[in-house]
């Protein structure tokens, strides 16, 4: 424990010099940056009527928090899209497809990475697209508090329609509260129904515009690239309508997306900026990691001089491999960024010692004080049978009152798995698994994210354990 003699100055409202004639005064020769241990601190200042008090390191001394950014800073940024669907609907082939089209990868010398990310330029505008699909990634990010996707694309296949993966993909999608623009994929197919995948779709509430409804749909072949660019072209569109704006001119702000050791150039990570622009030597905090930016390359492998609002780079200079949805927060200072990294180190190893639950039944009533508005109680369900499904969530709505609303946000039929939990985790959300067991992969997932699950074998048990739990009567679990 150390204070800096000109910090010790600033907090006495003195001139570094007076302190450090004091100090020479006592036989210590210091200057404006020499760190004085407690005992020194507390006998200088003594001699100005101060007293020192030691206190925790607080990341707060350090980190600015996110500038409010006035209106004129806000300039308009590139649209984020994570491409979602069941599997084999054609999610990577489409991603392959439109890094293809992109004219940044008929640029002289650029040879395509992957780096997490890419950057297309269209006639319309650029956007950027994350290169892992699925709502799995997805949900995991957010699970870490990280939400960077802006719009999704939802690929269904034409000659397949609607399947449970394309279901779960809508449900992530609207907890997230982000929109969602169709593709319908393989239209190339001689089995090709559009027209049934748009009925499928509008029963799960994705009314097509050209049935009347605000979906926006494109239709596309993966495969022979018909309809890519009116695809692409009604994404920037649809970003156009959001009106997503950044402040470039600031330290940048970013998530992390992918990060991995490499062999030679050690921890590297991509990082998608969010705010601010990224420069080189700029210090960061990352997570528990910090460091300075030594170097950044783009999704072409070029080495980049800056990266503003919604570009994804790949950096060097971390201390250590950085999580996916990880923060990454430019500071002026280096030492700053270290001394933070430590402290989020050591809460961290506290926090694993004392693993505590994000919600559970229990502490749903007791979590918020009671006001006018109403609390929600998120649930997760998953049950043996399609018809049991049915049967507890109409139970489960019809228990909503004024005071707490029931909103399943998710429900399936099948075994409980480890996207459930993380929808669960990032969403806030305890599951019910009626007839269904948890895997033991899944049982330490769920503890790891400190995700409630109960499971039931009779309906009625159920209902009543929720109404207690609404009533604030449940008895604890043993
Ligand atoms: P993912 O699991 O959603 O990522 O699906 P893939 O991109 O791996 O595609 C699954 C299969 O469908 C592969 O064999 C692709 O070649 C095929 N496929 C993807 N898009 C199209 C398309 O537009 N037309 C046809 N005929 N096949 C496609």
């Amino acid at each position: 424990e150390a204070i800096r003699v000109a910090d010790l100055a600033h907090q006495m409202s003195l001139k570094s010099n007076e302190i450090i004639k004091v100090l020479f005064n006592l036989g210590v020769m210091a200057t404006i940056n020499s760190s004085l241990d407690l005992d020194t601190a507390t006998l200088v200042a003594s001699e100005f009527g101060y007293e020192v008090e030691k206190v925790g390191f607080s990341e707060e001394n350090y980190l600015v928090p996110a500038e409010i950014d006035s209106p004129e800073s806000l300039l308009p940024r590139p649209p984020v899209v994570t491409i979602m669907g069941h599997v084999d609907h054609g999610k990577t082939s489409l991603l392959d497809a439109i890094r293809k089209t992109s004219v940044t990868s008929g640029e002289a010398g650029g040879i395509t990475q992957h780096i997490g990310a890419y950057h297309v330029k269209t006639k319309r505008g650029d956007i950027v697209f994350l290169d892992t699909p699925g709502h799995e990634a997805f949900t995991a990010m957010r699970a870490r508090g990280a939400q960077v996707t802006d719009l999704v694309v939802l690929v269904v296949a034409a000659d397949d329609g609607v399947m449970e993966q394309t279901r779960e993909a809508i449900n992530h999608s609207k907890a997230a509260g982000v929109p969602i623009l169709v593709a319908v994929n393989k239209i190339d197919k001689e089995s090709a129904n559009p027209d049934r995948v748009l009925q499928e779709l509008a029963s799960l509430g994705l009314q097509a515009e050209t049935w009347g409804g605000d979906t926006v749909v494109g239709y596309v072949s993966a495969k022979t690239g018909q309809g890519l660019d009116e695809l692409l072209e009604l994404i920037a569109l649809q970003a156009e309508i959001l009106e997503l704006k950044a402040n470039p001119n600031k330290p940048a702000r970013g998530r992390v997306v992918e990060a991995k050791l490499d062999k030679g150039r050690g921890p590297v990570a991509t990082v998608l900026i969010q705010e601010g622009t990224l420069k080189q030597g700029d210090a960061f905090v990352c997570g528990v990691f910090a460091g300075r930016v030594r170097a950044f390359f783009n999704d072409q492998g070029k080495k980049v001089k800056e990266a503003g609002p919604s570009i994804p780079v790949e950096i060097q200079g971390f201390d250590g491999v950085p999580e996916a949805g990880e923060e990454f927060i430019c500071l002026a200072d280096e030492k700053a960024a270290r001394r933070i990294a430590e402290s989020r180190a050591i809460k961290q190893r506290e926090k694993e010692l004392a693993k505590q639950s994000r919600v559970t039944l229990e502490t749903f009533l007791a979590s918020t004080p009671n006001d006018s508005e109403a609390k929600v109680l998120n649930l997760v369900l998953k049950a043996d049978v399609q018809g049991s499904l049915e049967a507890i969530t109409d139970a489960l709505v019809k228990l909503g009152t004024d005071k707490v609303r029931i909103s399943v946000i998710h429900s399936g039929a099948g075994a409980i798995t480890e996207t459930d939990i993380m929808l669960a985790a990032a969403s806030h959300a305890i599951i019910l698994g009626f007839n269904v067991r948890p895997t033991a992969k899944v049982k330490e997932v769920a503890e790891r994210e400190g995700v409630d699950i109960r499971f039931y074998d009779i309906i009625y048990k159920l209902v009543e354990e929720i109404k207690s739990a609404m009533a604030g009567m449940l008895a604890p679990v043993s």
